[in-house]
């Protein structure tokens, strides 16, 4: 966050390098059940970030000191390619890599019936396999649909996108270059039925009104993606 950058993020005309305007979203794909071998999938791409998703479970938690009487854990691992990234990220789990698999697990169990599955464990395997900010929010996007997929009863899908602050101005859903050079980062994730938040994180600074600002648009580009969540599963499984 922050440094040098000798271009401008807004134009003149009030659009951004990528030229979208400051709320819209970078174009966004998903696909549910895209993997025979997990108990449910999920496929996503926005802007040029990849990332797949596969569930396992629910499946007795081992190990046995980890089970819940009460209920199922889940435990969500976020793993980036070593191509996923330009440089060649070192391959396996970092601090960061850890940060947002809890951050997705605690986000997951907010709307997952965990108490449906005492002593359980629900796996939730996300490898984003192209990166280019905004991917912990992609990641819990995807996760969300393929915990759907795999038919384990949740009270609502989970969308997520960021907001941040470029030009001294709020703007929706970060790119590379926004996310890299920009002022602030917030990534959330938002049920739009509640409005509940269930992942927010800040990098940089906003005054109070920008947060204000960046906030209500973050709840906008949520309801967004939730559309684009259910579409995936119509698409798969038929229904309203
Ligand atoms: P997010 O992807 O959720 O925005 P960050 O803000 O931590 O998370 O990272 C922003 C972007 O920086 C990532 O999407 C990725 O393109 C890049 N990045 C993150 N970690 C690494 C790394 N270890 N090596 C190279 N690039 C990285």
């Amino acid at each position: 966050m922050g440094g040098k950058f000798d271009k401008e993020f807004i134009d003149k005309k009030g659009k951004r390098m990528d030229g979208r305007a400051p709320n819209e979203l970078r174009p966004l794909k998903i696909e549910a059940g895209v993997l025979d071998e997990a108990d449910g999938s999920s496929y996503l791409e926005w802007g040029n970030n990849k990332v797949y998703c596969g569930v396992f479970g629910p499946i007795e938690c081992h190990p046995r000191h980890k089970q819940k009487p009460d209920r199922a854990i889940i435990q969500a691992r976020y793993n980036m390619a070593p191509f996923s990234v330009d440089d060649r990220k070192r391959p396996g789990l970092d601090r960061r890599s850890t940060e947002i698999g809890l951050l997705i697990s605690e986000a997951l169990e907010r709307v997952v019936m965990v108490e449906k599955y005492p002593k359980a464990a629900i796996r939730v395997d996300i490898q984003v396999v192209e990166a280019h900010a905004g991917t912990r929010c992609a990641a819990l996007t995807a996760a969300s649909v393929a915990v759907a997929d795999a038919g384990i009863p949740m009270k609502d899908l989970v969308p997520s996108c960021a907001t941040g602050k470029v030009d001294g101005k709020v703007v929706l859903d970060l790119n590379k270059e926004e996310d890299n050079f920009g002022e602030a980062d917030l990534p959330l994730a938002v049920l739009p039925s509640t409005e509940e938040v269930v992942l927010m994180q800040m990098d940089g600074e906003l005054t109070p009104e920008e947060f204000e600002e960046a906030f209500d648009m973050a709840i906008e580009g949520c309801k967004q993606v939730y559309e684009i969540q259910r579409d995936a599963l119509k698409r798969k499984y038929g229904g309203k």
